[in-house]
């Protein structure tokens, strides 16, 4: 049997040995010449995150079939959950009398909430926006209740997350320009609110990040950026990004507004994306993202590779005693056969998820790793063009299908982390 490694110690920098900082304490350890794409080290009460980071996504306080072990072992640093889902089930009181999530989740890295506006604001014909805040009916039960900005507040932190995400209003990608206007002001008169009253409702050591809304309207998000700089937040982020715009749109949105954010502080990009948006997404400046890409597709059968996307379903698969990516050194790798993982998922087996989800993960944690790297030891754009033909043909909008291997490729993602 294989011996399990510690993959952390080439995924993630290794932190041990550091001193602590004060939660919210960023610092930018490498700036790429010429281009606005950094590394750097954000403090939270539970630790540090290095960044490029991505985050996984645990909706109702699990990442779909694995525990806390498979986390550390896949190299996240810090995971994501939702206030909706686990303010309504099993609700924010009963996590915080039970110990907080960390304490339900046996977690003891850093962990971010969104607000739970982006799901209250999707519960189209559920919902009614004021200024104040919105009215809605779960879609678990029917059941009434209403957000506010100091409410999102009080669900984090009853949670106990690192990372508390402001309320924000976040329209369609279709909706009219008048009514991307109104969210933006909203929005602000949200995040002033939030702003005033985060001392007397968060916890002591619990970030509050502000959110940047306007679409792909430019020179909207430059005002809002604007307008939320000033506010005592720990981090930006841009939201409403990927809600169905054009990619090349989107990428554009985060060209422009990436480099004009505060440079002492995270930049963070909500729900991304491909591994070619996070390129697009490093290359703008940007720090952190999370997105159910890696999870989601993992279940559906669709497993990522630096030689394109690979699914397992198709019959090819059905002898095939090779690992999913033979360059990887995941666990599901280094032990099964694609044959293996084309049979659970055929016979739907629990485990197929549970290793599936390992190998993506632990892709996603390769690919912002050799990022980092990269950027540290000053060879981002070495890396960039490198990678930019492979990532950008097999993970571009639309692309997907399998091309040929590239050993050099896989090399350089594997290459270690300067400390
Ligand atoms: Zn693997």
């Amino acid at each position: 049997m294989t011996t399990r490694a510690d993959p952390r110690l080439d995924l993630s920098c290794e932190t041990s040995g550091l001193q602590p900082r004060p939660p919210g304490t960023f610092e930018v350890l490498a700036q790429a010449p010429g281009s606005p794409a950094r590394a750097g080290r954000l403090w939270t009460a539970h630790g540090p995150i290095d960044t490029p980071c991505f985050m996984p996504v645990g909706t109702y306080g699990a990442v779909k079939g694995l525990d806390a072990d498979d986390l550390r072992e896949v190299g996240a640093q810090i995971i994501l959950g939702n206030s909706y889902h686990l303010g309504h089930r099993p609700g924010a009181a009963r996590v915080a009398a039970l110990g907080g999530l960390h304490r339900m989740m046996a977690w003891d890295r850093p962990i971010l909430t969104d607000s739970g506006g982006f799901q209250v604001f999707s519960l189209r014909g559920l919902q009614k926006i004021d200024d104040a805040g919105v009215s809605y009916q779960t879609h678990f039960d029917g059941s009434r209740h209403r957000m506010t900005p100091e409410s999102v507040l009080a669900t984090q932190a009853a949670l106990g997350s690192d990372i508390c995400m402001i309320l924000d209003h976040c329209p369609p990608a279709d909706a009219e320009p008048a009514l991307i206007r109104a969210a933006v002001d909203r929005s602000t008169r949200w995040a002033e609110e939030a702003a005033r009253r985060r001392g007397e409702i968060l916890q002591p050591g619990q970030l509050c990040f502000g959110i940047v809304q306007g679409g792909t309207n430019v020179a909207l998000r430059r005002e809002h950026l604007k307008a939320l700089a000033d506010l005592p937040f720990e981090g930006l982020a841009l939201g409403g990004l990927s809600v169905g715009e054009p990619i090349p749109e989107m990428h554009a949105t985060m060209a422009a507004i990436g480099p004009e954010m505060p440079q002492d502080r995270p930049r963070y990009v909500m729900g991304i994306g491909t591994p070619h948006d996070l390129l697009a997404a490093v290359s703008s400046g940007i720090d952190m993202f999370d997105c159910v890409m890696p999870t989601r597709h993992a279940r559906n059968g669709q497993l990522f590779t630096f030689s394109g996307r690979l699914n397992i379903r198709q019959a090819r698969f059905r002898d095939d005693d090779a690992p999913i990516d033979p360059a990887c050194r995941c666990r599901c790798c280094a032990r099964y056969s694609r044959a293996y993982l084309r049979h659970l998922h055929e016979q739907n087996e629990p485990l197929y998820g549970r290793l599936a989800t390992i190998h993506n993960l632990y892709f996603y944690q390769q690919w912002v790793g050799a990022l980092r790297r990269a950027l540290r030891s000053g060879r981002f754009e070495a890396l960039r063009g490198e990678f930019s033909s492979i990532i950008s043909t097999v993970y571009a909008e639309g692309a997907g299908a399998e091309g040929d291997v590239d050993a050099a490729a896989a090399a350089a993602v594997a290459a270690p982390e300067p400390a």
